[in-house]
Formats: C-alpha cells, structure tokens, sequence
C-alpha cells in the first residue's frame, strides 16, 4: 500500500486505517468527507479523493489521494448558516411585520408571515417577486416613493402612522396604519444591496383613536347643538368647578355659583321649588325635569326649561349630573299670547249672537256656545256630558224633515272642502240657518267642523213683510199718473213704473242701465247725465227739467228728481226717482211771461206820462204862486210822485224780469267808482225817506268796471228793502270794504225784522217772498232780490246776507276791482 499523502502531517496511521477501511470497497472515492477524531489533532473533518492504481509490471496497487483539511472552513460556514437561519427564525417568528427588499426592483428576500397576513398574499406567491408585482396597489402609494429613496440615499426612513391602503373584494380598499423603519444594508464597496423593512401594524390603534377623536367631535358638536347650556354638578347635586355655560348665561362669577349658588339666579318665587325637586332628583337618582325663571346677565328674567340626568359608573352609582337649561322664553310668550287667544275666541263665541257648535272630524263634539244651546233648546245632561248622538237624535227629533238633515251632516264629513248654507224647518215652527264649514289645517287635513246656527225666523218674517209692501209700492206705483223709478245707491235701476213704460214705449229691459237715453233730448243729454253721475257719486238730490220722448215722437218737458232713501241710520238703501211732466206748465208759464211782458210794456207808457205831469204841477207848486194852492193839494201830488214812482219801478222790474228769464239783460259798462255811486244813490233814497238815518262808511275807495244803473239799481233794492223791513228801527248803515282776491263788498246792514236762516236761499228765488204775520204787511212781489242776484252774477260778483229772525239783516254784495 502506498500513501501519497502529499503532505507530511498525514503521515500517521490512524489516517491509513481510515484508508484501509473506506478503499476496499470502493476503487475511487471523490470528494469523500470524513469526520475523524485523530489522536494526534483531534477531530478533524476532511475532504478525500483517492484512486487505486493497479500497476502492471510491479502486480501492485498503487492509491492516489488528496486529502484537505477542511475542519476550520467547515466549522465558519457552519456557523454562518447557523446565523442566518436565526436571523430567518428571528424574521419569521418577529410579532411585527418584517421583510428584505433586494436590490433596486425590490425583490422580496424574506418576510415573515406577520407582513404577509398584512399583505393577505401566500409565501410561494411572494418571496422571490418585485414588491410592486406582489402589491400592485402601492405603486402610487408613497412607500415606493421611500423606499426607492432610501435605495439611493442609503439613509434610513422612519415613517410614522403612514396610511396604507389595500385592495380587498369587490374593488374595495381597506386602510392600515403603521409605523415602519426603512433600513439599508450597505456593502463593504458602499453599494446598497437591500432595504429591510420593519413595520408595526398600528391600525387599531389609530382607528381608536381616530374613533375617539371623532366621538369628542360629535360630543362637542352635540354640546353645541344643544340648545342652551349645559353644566355640571358632581354627584352630591352640588355646582363645582367652571361653568361657562352658566356663568354666560347669568353673569354670576364664579364663586358666586359653586354649591348651590347657582339659586340666587333663579327668580324668587321659582328658587325654592327648584331646590326642593333638585334634592328629590339628586336623593333618587333620577332625571330631573323642571321650569323656572332665571335672572339673565342682562338683568331681564328668561323662561327656561331645565333637564339634567345623572351620570353612573360601572357600579350604578352617579358619578357627576349634567344638565341643560334650554331658554323656553319664546314658548312661554306663545303660551301667553295663545291664552290670550282663546279667551278672546271665548269670548268671541260668547258674545255672537249665533249658536256655534265644533265637532271634530269624527262629528264629536269639541265645544259650544251658550246660543247653541238656546236656539236648540238642549239639556244640559247632554250637551254637559258632550254625548254627541244624544245631541244629534235631539237636534233631529226637533226638525220638519230631520232625514234631510242628518244626510246632509254625512254628505259634507265625507267631502270636507265644501262649505254649507241651509234652513233648518223646525217643527214649532223656527227658522234657522245653518252654515258648516271645514276647519282646514295648513297641510289640507282638516280638524273640525265648525257649524253656526242663527235663528231667523223674525228675519224671514220681515222679508215676507218686504215683499208684500215691496209688491203694494209696485202696485201703487203703476197706478201712479207720474213716471216712477227706483235704483239701487250705484245707480243700478231695478224699477220703471207702467206710466214710464206707456210714456217713452221702453220697457224695463230697454230703460235699464243707460237705456233711458233715448227717451231723453239730445240736447239735455249732456247736461242730464253728468248731474246724474254727480248725484250719484255725492248722494245729493236730483233734480233738473228736460225733454222726454214719448211714443208719438213729441218730446215734453219734464221734472225729473230722484232722492236717495236712507235707513234710519243714515246708511243709503236706494234712489226713488220720479219725472213729472211739466208741459202745460212751461207753455202756461211762457204765456204768462209774455204777458208780464206786454203788460209791463203797455203800462209803462201812461205811467210815465202821469209822472211826467206830476212833476210838472209840483214844479209850478214850488214857484212863487205856491199859496194860491191849498197845502193838501201840495201834499197829494207828493203822494201821487211818490206812488207813481213805487209803479214805476214795480213796471221797470217786471220788464227785468222778462228781460232776464229770456236772457236780453243788456249791461252798458263803464268804469266808474263805486263809492260815488253808492253816495248818489243813498242822498236820493234819503230825500224821499227822511225818516230814516242812512250811515256810510267808506272804509275803502276803489273803481269798478260795470253797468252803473244796474249796480245802482242793486243799491237801490238792497236799501229800500233795508228801510222798509225795518220794523221799529231808523238806521240803516252802508260800508263799503276791501273783499279778499281783489273785490270790493258793499253791505247793508238793517236792524230790522230779520229772516229765518231757512229762508236765506229762496229768497233770491223770483216771486218768493217771506211769509209771515209780520212780513205780509210789508207790501212786494219777489222780485228784488232775483234780479239784484242776476245782475251781481252777470258781473261777476256774488251776494250773500247775514241775518237771523228778529235781528236785523246784512246784504253784501261784491265786485271785483279795478285798478
Ligand atoms: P219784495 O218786493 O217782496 O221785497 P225782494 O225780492 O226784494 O221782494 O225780497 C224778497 C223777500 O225777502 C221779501 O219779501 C222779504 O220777505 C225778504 N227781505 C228782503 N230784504 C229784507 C230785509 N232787509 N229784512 C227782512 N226781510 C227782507
């Protein structure tokens, strides 16, 4: 046997007996590891490779080994497998999350089953790929962003409550929070050849938390939704600590609240009761539920509403009291007011002179008024006891027809948006009218029905009465040989008696509204309904005369008025209209115009001779020969001139009259001053009535432009009259004075029999005279005054009197000045 041991510290024996032991089985042994302890070096392990050589010459064998020592090797790379599997070990089993990225694509080296249950991926699936291929989600997540980054910097990353989100089913993500560490392992040449990821899961934690937050946040937001205050007591019932809410409310400082403090707030009359229902809540536990006032900061007292509750412990046992006082303010004034309001509908209902019934929907009654009762003659013990088929069956038992009504009550509780007017017959013969409507609610529901009852049977009993004298004055009205209509107090007509109707040959239907037009003249037409509307729209009287047509196509003066009736209250019911046909009248009336006229005109020329004699003889009286003639002679002439002259005048004012009526007044103006006119005229009146005192007072000096004679004429009139309705007195005053808007007024001022303020009109009127003991011995015609009134209107002036029955009389005229 032959060793090539190659190296001399093999040449021992114990190797040759291993040799002898392993080759005789074996030609070649390659890589033969043997662990051996040798005596010489201990236990060694080695690396063989032998081969048995035969050689032919020699018949012997020869072995070729090689032989390595390779214990040390052995024992380093032992070790180091050792370590890396307890860092695998350590990896795997670490509670936390861990893995190794290698290289830049971040392959996945290592991770432990704590990072893959995060991940939710198997090992087979995930060791060995690229993160972003076993989590495709997180590409645009930032931890690709960190980790890419710490492949390049080298510098190790701490992320902290980093939000991950993973895909789950259905395409929904899941959130996961975690603290982690981005470590590199750097290679001896400075390369970086890995990240080591080690992360702490701390979802839960954050998810609680963020859970909590969230739960203070609606906490807080409920406090300050809370309408009103909220405070604390501890568990004794007793204010501790700060209270903003309440020291807000109230003012109170802080020490001023603590304990029971807080009572001095509370209104007087309210403190003790709260205190006393706080002690029973806090004794038992339980809420506490109260109202009091409360004294605000701004001093005024607020209505509040106060509930607190007690807050417990594991152990059932309180712990602290929270308790909030809402202000109730608002409420407690609509109390008030809806207090107010019932009593005023209370009342209301009391005072109507209705019977007033409310049922609610179902027909039950709700409540009545004491008419109710009295109209329907109900017990008490039924209305009392609110039975309402008790009331319905005596309601009913009272009717005529008790099966129309109870039908007509179904009807209209089925269709609750109708309303209701009927007479109820009842059998003692009353007459009642019943109105129901719904009581509506904003949202169309309805809540009741509310049913009125008026008794009126005296009314019904009227209008029967109405009627018939309606239907008498219709009868008497037709007789009637004057037209007669009626209107309503618009102007409405409504009647056109029969003689209407046979005058004009237009029935109601052509006559009504503007029909009566065409029985009118054109020419009047105008004149005839603006009045019309005038009477209409102020209620005074009409009255005016114009033409009517009648069947035969002859037009006939008419009188027509209408007078508005009133009630006895004042309030207008309707026009009573009538036209009086004043044909003949007018003819008659020209007639005798004319005949005034003429006559005037006949007489005026022998009276004029017979004063132009009289003048004559008292001219020859006044001369030397004036004792040749007895005194009485004298005295008679004087008397004839002065009658004479009364005729005259009477004759000049009957052709005035006629010259008026027919509108011929022809004025001759001039300018002329007025107080000159007024001195003549009154020296000539005062010589022929020297019994009299005339006073001027000229208080004013001006000119007017007008007809001289006239005006003195009005002069004239105005003081004769003076002096001969003087009655015991001898004065008569005449002023003359500035009038407002540039005029100039002359009265006279009598102190004589006076007249009635009734009579101050119609004396201007033609022929009017005061009748009277006293004024019939005055003599006259009624002429005087109309024709002084026509000529002061023709010049634009006006004339008016003061004067009271037995008081003397003021007459002013006025004109306007000229400059
Ligand atoms: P007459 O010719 O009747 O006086 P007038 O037209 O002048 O006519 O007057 C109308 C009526 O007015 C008189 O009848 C008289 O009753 C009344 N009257 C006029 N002036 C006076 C007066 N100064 N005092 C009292 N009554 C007077």
């Amino acid at each position: 046997m032959i060793y090539d041991l190659g190296n001399r510290q093999w040449n021992i024996p114990e190797l040759r007996t291993l040799l002898e032991e392993l080759l005789p089985q074996k030609k070649q042994i390659t890589d033969f590891e043997v662990t051996h302890n040798f005596q010489s070096i201990g236990t060694r392990i080695i690396l063989l490779s032998a081969l048995e050589i035969t050689r032919e010459k020699k018949e012997e064998k020869l072995i070729l080994l090689s032989i390595e020592d390779i214990t040390d090797k052995k024992i380093a790379f032992k070790k180091a497998t050792e370590s890396q599997q307890r860092f695998k070990n350590l990896v795997e089993n670490a509670p936390y999350p861990i893995c190794i990225f290698k290289d830049q694509n971040m392959i996945l080296e290592i991770a432990n089953d704590s990072l893959l249950k995060v991940w939710n991926v198997d090992r087979e699936s995930a060791i060995g790929k690229p993160f972003l291929e076993i989590i495709p989600e997180m590409k645009d997540q930032p931890f690709m962003g960190y980790m890419q980054n710490v492949f390049k910097t080298g510098v190790t990353y701490y992320g902290n409550e980093e939000p991950a989100y993973f895909n789950i089913e259905n395409g929904q993500q899941k959130i996961g929070y975690f603290n982690f560490v981005y470590q590199p392992y750097i290679e001896n040449n400075g390369t970086i050849s890995g990240v080591m990821v080690l992360a702490t899961d701390i979802t839960q934690q954050v998810l609680t938390r963020k859970k909590i937050e969230a739960s203070e946040e609606r906490f807080g937001a409920a406090v300050a939704a809370v309408e009103g205050i909220v405070w604390t007591n501890n568990a004794e019932g007793k204010m501790e600590g700060e209270q903003p809410g309440w020291s807000k409310l109230t003012g109170q400082s802080y020490e001023a609240y603590q304990g029971f403090g807080w009572a001095t707030a509370v209104h007087p009359d309210d403190a003790q009761p709260t205190i006393e229902a706080w002690n029973e809540a806090v004794r038992d536990s339980k809420n506490f539920v109260f109202e009091h006032r409360v004294k605000l900061k701004n001093g005024n007292w607020g209505h509040f509403s106060v509930r607190a509750t007690p807050l417990l412990d594991a152990d059932r046992l309180v712990q602290e009291w929270v308790g909030v006082h809402t202000d109730i303010s608002d409420r407690k004034q609509s109390e008030i007011e809806i207090n107010y309001r019932k009593a005023l509908l209370e009342a209301h209902n009391e005072a109507s002179i209705d019977g007033i019934l409310l049922v609610d929907a179902k027909g039950k009654i709700l409540s009545y008024n004491h008419k109710f009762i009295e109209i329907w003659n109900m017990p008490n013990h039924i209305v009392e006891a609110k039975d309402d088929d008790a009331a319905l069956a005596f309601a009913m038992a009272q009717l005529v027809n008790p099966s129309e009504y109870i039908d007509k009550v179904k009807y209209l509780y089925e269709h609750p948006t109708e309303t209701s007017t009927d007479l109820l017959e009842f059998t003692d013969g009353k007459i009642v009218e019943r109105h129901g409507y719904p009581v509506i609610a904003k949202d169309g529901s309805y809540y009741a029905w509310s049913w009125t009852f008026r008794d009126i049977t005296d009314q019904k009993l009227y209008e029967q009465r109405i009627r018939q004298s309606e239907a008498h004055f219709r009868t008497m009205a037709d007789l009637m040989p004057q037209k007669v209509w009626t209107a309503d107090t618009e102007g409405n007509y409504n009647y056109f008696n029969k003689c209407w109707i046979d005058y004009t040959g237009l029935d109601f239907e052509e006559s009504k509204d503007w029909g009566w037009k065409k029985a009118v003249h054109p020419e009047d037409w105008e004149e005839t309904k603006s009045r019309w509307q005038q009477s209409i729209t102020t209620g005074e009287n009409f009255e005016m005369e114009h033409r009517l047509l009648n069947t035969e196509g002859v037009y006939n003066w008419h009188l027509t008025r209408g007078l508005l009736q009133k009630n006895e209250y004042g309030i207008s019911k309707m026009w009573i209209g009538t036209n009086t046909e004043m044909q003949q009248m007018k003819e008659e009336e020209e007639r005798r115009s004319d005949f005034i006229k003429m006559v005037s005109h006949e007489l005026k020329t022998p009276v004029t001779s017979i004063k132009g004699y009289v003048q004559m003889l008292l001219m020859i009286l006044s001369e030397e020969n004036v004792e040749m003639f007895p005194v009485q002679i004298k005295n008679s002439l004087f008397r004839i001139d002065h009658q004479v002259s009364r005729l005259t005048r009477l004759i000049t004012e009957m052709l005035d009259l006629s010259r008026i009526e027919t509108g011929q007044l022809e004025l001759r103006n001039e300018l002329f001053c007025i107080n000159d006119l007024v001195k003549e005229a009154i020296d000539d009146i005062s010589l022929t009535n020297p019994k009299h005192i005339i006073i001027t007072h000229p208080e004013f000096v001006c000119n007017i432009y007008g007809d001289k004679s006239r005006i003195e004429q009005v002069i004239i009139n105005l003081v004769t009259n003076a002096i001969k309705y003087s009655g015991n007195s001898d004065t008569v005053e005449v002023r003359i004075r500035e009038a407002a808007n540039n005029n100039v007024a002359v009265s006279v001022k009598d102190y004589g029999i006076g007249i009635d303020v009734s009579e101050h009109k119609k004396i201007f009127e033609r022929f009017y005279r005061v009748s009277g003991r006293i004024e019939e011995t005055y003599a006259g015609f009624g002429i005087g005054l109309f024709i002084a009134n026509a000529i002061i209107e023709r010049h634009n002036g006006t004339i008016a009197l003061e004067s009271e029955k037995g008081k003397g009389t003021v007459f002013t005229f006025t004109l306007p000045v000229v400059c």
